[in-house]
Formats: C-alpha cells, structure tokens, sequence
C-alpha cells in the first residue's frame, strides 16, 4: 500500500475538537500511515503553547525554583484533552517521571521534548496506532549537530515493522541517551525524515492556513493562494520570510523527490499549496509565482576609478566583509562601482572601522553606506518561458513612483531582486502585485 506521511502542527492539535478533526482526516485516507504531530498550540490569540509552557517551567526548575502551579497548567492541557474526548486514557505515570526529572535537572531539550512526546502519545491511543518514540530513531551527533545517515536507516527499520504509527516531532536523542531538539519549529523536520524514510508519495503538512499565498495579506488584501511551487522557488520566497514551513524541513524530502502539501486543518477540502521537485510537464505555471520582501538592509557603495580594469579588487573588499564576520547578501557591481547589499543588523558597532578598512585596502575613491534599504523578490519559474517580466516588474515600480536603488537577476532566471526605500516597500508589492496578479 501507498504510504503518506502527514503532519500535524500545533493548532491542528491544540484541544479536543481540533484532535477530532485531525482524526477524521487521517481516517479518511487509509495510505495516511505514519502521524507526526507537534505539541498543543495556541487554542486562541493569547493563549500559550505548551513548549513555551515547558520553557517557562523548567526554566524554574533548573533554578531550584517552585515550578508546581505551572506544572499543573501543562498537565491540564493534555489532561483537558484526555477528558473531552471521553478516553479511557491516563499519563499520570507519565507526568510523575517528567517531574522528577525536571527536579534532577534533565535539560532543557527534554523538557521542551515533552510537549511532543505527551500529544503523541495520547493520539496515537486515540487513533489506534502504534507509538514509535522519536528518541529511539532520531539521532543527533555528540557536537549537538543532527546525525542523517544514522536516523535515516534506524526510521527506515523501525518503520517496517509498524503498518501505522505515531512518531511525535521535533525531538531525538544523542550519543549519551539525552534529548536533543531541533530548533524552533522542528516538528517539520521530522515530518519530512520520517516521509523520506518511509519512502512516502507524499508529505502532508497540516496546519492552519491553506498553504502559501502569493504575497503577504498584510500587505495585499486577499492575495491568491499558490497552488504549485518549486523547491527553488520555495527557497527564494522563504529567504524573504514567507515562512510556513521550517527551512531544514525541505531537504529531506526533496532528496528523494517526494512532494509537500501544506494543508489546512480546519478547511480540509482546500487543496492547499503543492510543493513540487521540479515544474513537471504540463506545468501551467504563472509567470510569478509570489513576491516577497524585507526591510533592514544597507547598500555598502564603492567607486574606483578603473575598478574594472584592477585584478583582485572584488576579493579585497569581500576580505574586509570576511574578517569583520559580515555576510553579504547581493553584489551588483557597475564599471567602476561596486554595491554589496548587507543587513544593516550585522554593521552594528563596525560601521565606521569597516568602512575605514575597505577605503584603505582597496584605495577606493568613495567608500559610503546607505540605509534604509528593503528588498523585494519577484519569484517564478515562469519567468523562464515569458520575455519582459523584468521590465513588467520595473516598469509597475516606475509607475508607483518607487526609485529602484538596486537590481539582481540570478542566473537561475528564477528571480528577479529590487532594492528599494524601506519607506516605499509595500507599495512596491502591492504594485507589483497587480500588474501580474490584478486587483
Ligand atoms: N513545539 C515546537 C515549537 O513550538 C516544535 C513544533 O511545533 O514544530 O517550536
């Protein structure tokens, strides 16, 4: 049989009712096999998630601090949960060893750990399906980095001998038997090495919006939602933060080819964003496919007479940018110019030594920083096949007034980068938007 691996965020799994609705959908497809699904999350606005909750408590507890009271508000979370969906189900044992480990000081990563571990545990009861423990098939190096080869072939054996089964996420163990995490978010890597592992059709990710939207509601009222993307695509959008999805998430299953689909939990008919290796055949892709953008970012800007026609004179001043630990972002260059595209964050107490350090090693005849900077990426691998989207793009600029400080076309043709005043930037998406989405 087919296997699809679906995965459950935290609102898909906050309280009971939102535990029904998860049930019915993998009730619904029988190849819904192998359930990874992240601790309870925000049931309502101000609410808090049970890892912050965690956090908050163990944070006590590691002080030798009373952690009682809010001990008791995590247990009732998952003890809520239990009653309301008329279990005959009990984690007392379970809540007595997490808090005499709390006391014994079992780490941070453990504590957090527990969010996961307890919400699997009560669905995989409730589903019927067997509980596989992520600390016994996620592995992580004794340097704390995450261990593939390793969990990959352990995920593959555990996972043969269950038909269907719960993994929860976000959490494995390292080389001397504690917990380690992943970073915020991790419950998305899991997914995807258990997809891999099981060498799934498809990697399902639940959550609760109904996938990826062409540009920020923020920002666009209504935007149209993404229906296809690719992997490359994905990347550059997520870059500019449009983030549904945990980075590290991607690259599991993009090795091995298997799609994403972001789905909505409470809107379970939606098709969602499809998240795709390649653009395949017959790809009715538009030619954009989302814009994004950011603010914070500063053009380091750099004239030289003859810069052109000197040898070497790049690597000089990407030397300065290498010894000051400043990481650029772009690299326009003109003839005798040269613009490096930096966040403004990483110039914080160096602006005027670095500047001194480029002027004096490259000799430059004006070495300045300008502020103020956002970015904003046209993303789509349409643009391939259609002639003059850039001048599309500008030229919708133009007609919003916004002045483009900086353009950056990769080679990929897949992206098409302006930088431009912070002050104009969501103009420049909204009209960017419209000339090739519409109204
Ligand atoms: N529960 C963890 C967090 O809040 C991991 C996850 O939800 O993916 O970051």
């Amino acid at each position: 049989m087919l296997v699809k691996v679906v995965k459950f965020g935290g609102s898909s799994l906050a309280d009971a009712a939102q535990f029904q609705k998860v049930a019915a959908i993998i009730k619904a497809d029988p190849e819904r096999r192998y359930v990874v699904p992240s601790a309870p999350g925000k049931r309502f606005r101000e609410d808090t998630k049970v890892t912050d909750m965690l956090y908050a408590c163990y944070e006590r507890a590691a002080r030798g601090a009373e952690f009682d009271g809010l001990f008791a508000q995590v247990r009732e979370r998952y003890d809520g949960i239990i009653r309301e969906l008329g279990m005959d189900y009990s984690l007392d044992r379970e809540f007595a060893h997490i808090q005499s480990a709390f006391v014994n000081k079992s780490g941070r990563d453990y504590a957090a750990s527990r969010g996961e571990y307890l919400n699997g545990k009560i669905l995989a009861a409730y589903l019927g399906y067997d509980f596989i423990d992520a600390a016994r098939v996620v592995f992580f190096n004794d340097d704390g980095s995450f261990n593939d080869e390793l969990t990959h072939q352990s995920l593959r054996d555990e996972l043969s001998r269950h038909e269907r089964a719960v993994i929860p996420g976000f959490y494995g163990s390292m080389p001397n038997d504690t917990i380690k995490t992943f970073s915020r978010g991790g419950s998305d890597v899991t997914g995807s090495l258990v997809a891999r592992a099981a060498g799934a059709v498809l990697y399902e990710n639940w959550t609760d919006v109904s996938g990826f939207l062409v540009a920020d509601p923020r920002i666009v009222p209504n935007p149209k939602q993404i229906k296809r993307i690719t992997y490359r695509e994905l990347r550059e959008l997520s870059y500019m933060g449009a983030t549904v999805l945990h980075e590290d998430a991607i690259f599991p299953v993009r090795q091995a080819g298997i799609p994403i689909n972001i789905k909505n939990t409470n809107v379970p008919s939606d098709p969602g964003t499809m998240i795709v290796p390649e653009s395949g055949e017959g790809d009715d892709a538009q030619t954009i496919t989302g814009i994004a953008g950011k603010k914070g970012f500063s053009i380091l800007h750099i004239e030289k007479d003859m810069m052109n026609q000197e040898i070497g004179f790049g690597l000089k001043v990407l030397e300065v940018l290498e010894e000051r630990e400043i990481s650029f972002e772009h690299l326009p260059s003109g003839i005798d110019t040269m613009s490096i595209v930096v966040a403004t964050e990483a110039l914080e107490g160096q602006r005027e030594e670095l500047l001194r350090w480029i002027k004096r090693r490259t000799k430059a005849d004006l070495v300045e920083l300008h502020d103020g900077i956002a970015l904003i990426a046209v993303v789509g691998r349409g643009m391939l096949k259609a002639v003059g989207t850039a001048a599309r793009a500008f030229s919708a600029l133009a007609g919003a007034g916004i002045n483009i400080r900086m353009i950056d076309q990769g080679s990929s043709e897949l992206n098409i980068i302006a930088g431009i005043d912070e002050d104009h930037f969501e103009d420049a998406i909204r009209s960017i938007y419209k000339e090739f989405i519409g109204e």
